[in-house]
């Protein structure tokens, strides 16, 4: 069975981010600024279950150069990370609009605890 956990305070971070952005284009009363606070309320009231994770796992990156071969001579060794994916189940890492990678403390697919 596939179980989808979610970490409670990064939920909270990304939705306070995305609160002030709110705040500071549409202002306090903005109504889905409002929202965003009622919501943001809400979810620091719930009580986490506590999880004993047994299994771990980790971003395995994927170098641009194993990726594509590049020769790392003609770019003077210089090499970046191209894809980051869950060691247990293989599933990539969430890529924002602007292409950078969100790795959570936890796979958001198969639930492993990604150590550090
Ligand atoms: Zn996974």
């Amino acid at each position: 069975m596939q179980v989808n956990l979610i970490d409670k305070d990064e939920l909270l971070k990304k939705l306070k981010q995305i609160h002030d952005q709110i705040r500071e284009t549409c202002g306090n009363n903005d109504r889905t600024a409002r929202g965003l606070r009622k919501a943001i309320r809400q979810i620091e009231k719930i009580n986490p279950v506590q999880l004993e994770h047994t299994k771990t796992g980790y971003w395995k990156t994927t170098m641009m150069s194993e990726a594509t071969g590049l020769d790392l001579s003609l770019t003077g060794g210089y090499d970046e990370p191209c894809e980051y994916v869950c060691s247990c189940c293989n599933e990539a890492a969430i890529v924002d609009e602007f292409g950078n990678y969100f790795l959570p403390n936890f796979c958001p697919n198969c639930g492993v605890k990604m150590e550090k």
